[in-house]
């Protein structure tokens, strides 16, 4: 088989080699455990994860003690979300969040459900947003916290954050976003989204896998979380287990790398996303975008081919890896939440692909891209006997 052309970074990132080369010395020579200051190995280890700590923290506007490691993305929503039920269950018992979010934002607001508390999952319109002030009317004074993403990781829908953080504070609720995908991307800064805590992961962002962060605002008023993992007090109690440095300096140079190059990325990303989704909408008529046409992730392109069946689709072009849905849930047969929240029928999300280009996409790639889906999508529709229909119903 030719080389496959990668367009799934929503999914996960190839580490970038200056990555790698950060982390190596971690693994080998400065082995170190990161709490044991009475050694020089400790002292090392625990120097780099204070210099990753602040690069992360750099990079999104934050104090670095304001963030706490853990093994990704997935475990910072968990502990953001579960974290403030238990922290503040003295004082309500009400959650809100929206039916596009990550399934490890949603499903963590489910099982709380059991703990007696009540979620309100607000529904995205048609390009995937959330309206602010759908999330203000739903807040009661038993509402504790309410959480949406920045960006959303099949359409790369942009949300409304700064705007819905504001409405919580009136409220004295507590905000958190899952900033996965917008982080390295766009500028996320976390005193401008007015977050109180915020998700962050670094195999998104030419990182390793199996290290995230959590932001949690520490300054007035504190924010007080309930540990999910409780052992030796590291991260200040919040999450203890010995920490991960190679990992935890990945990120930190990940995040440095995107501090240097976020805006030059983005706008040669936004270029090559525009260049496929043109010639693919050129050449096969019937084709629509999903998503915010503007407001809107740059690397990410999803789009429903109507009468094709999106899996079928990837058969006819092994060469393109792409993505029907979130990496975390394609392993079911159920057609994309997220689709379906925008109001896309079963067989319109089942049509449809996400393409997601990221920093080593190149220009030949994307042409090469397009024409494997022209040809895909066109000898498909050769043998559908509906799209032959369709087109012997709308031919003058
Ligand atoms: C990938 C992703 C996650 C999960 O991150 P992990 O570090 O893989 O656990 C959460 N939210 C969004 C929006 C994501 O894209």
């Amino acid at each position: 088989m030719t080389r496959v052309i990668y367009l799934d970074n929503n999914a996960t990132t190839r580490v970038d080699p200056r990555v790698v080369q950060a982390m190596l010395p971690y693994f080998s020579e400065e082995y170190g455990n990161a709490a044991s200051r009475q050694h020089a190995f400790g002292r090392k280890a625990l120097e780099a994860v204070e210099e990753a700590r602040s690069q992360i923290a750099s990079l999104i506007g934050a104090d670095s003690r304001e963030l706490i490691f853990t093994s990704g993305a997935t475990e910072s929503n968990n502990l953001a979300i579960a974290g403030i039920a238990f922290a503040r269950k003295g004082s309500g018992d009400h959650i809100i969040t929206a039916a596009g979010e990550h399934p490890s934002v949603l499903d963590p607001c489910r099982d709380l459900e059991k703990n007696g508390f009540r979620v309100t999952v607000l529904p995205i319109d048609r390009r995937g947003r959330v309206n602010a002030q759908q999330a203000a009317a739903a807040m009661t004074d038993r509402t504790i916290l309410v959480s949406i993403m920045v960006a959303n990781n099949e359409v790369g829908t942009l949300q409304p954050v700064a705007e819905i953080s504001r409405l919580c504070k009136e409220r004295g609720v507590l905000f958190h976003t899952d900033a996965v995908q917008a982080l390295g991307k766009l500028l996320v800064d976390v005193r401008a989204i007015g977050a109180d805590l915020a998700s962050f992961s670094a195999h998104k962002i030419y990182g390793p896998k199996g290290i995230g962060a959590l932001y949690v605002r520490s300054a007035r008023p504190r924010v007080a979380l309930e540990p999910l993992v409780h052992g030796g007090g590291h991260e200040r109690g919040l999450r203890s287990g010995t920490l991960a440095v190679p990992l935890i300096v990945g990120f930190g140079e990940a995040c440095r790398l995107c501090q240097a190059c976020v805006a030059d990325e983005a706008s040669r990303i936004v270029s090559l996303r525009n260049r496929l989704w043109q010639q693919i909408k050129e050449r096969l008529p019937d084709t629509a975008l999903n998503g915010h046409p503007t407001e809107r992730l740059p690397g990410t392109l999803n789009a429903s081919f109507p009468y094709i069946d999106a899996d079928a689709l990837m058969l006819q072009m092994p060469e393109v890896a792409v993505s029907t849905g979130s990496a975390c849930t394609s392993a079911s047969i159920e057609p994309s939440h997220v689709l379906k929240a925008m109001g896309l029928d079963d067989d319109a999300a089942r049509s449809s692909l996400r393409f997601s280009l990221g920093r080593f996409t190149t220009e030949e790639e994307i042409d090469a891209a397009s024409a494997a889906v022209v040809e895909g999508v066109t000898r498909l529709r050769a043998i559908s006997p509906a799209y032959q229909l369709h087109l012997a119903e709308t031919s003058p």
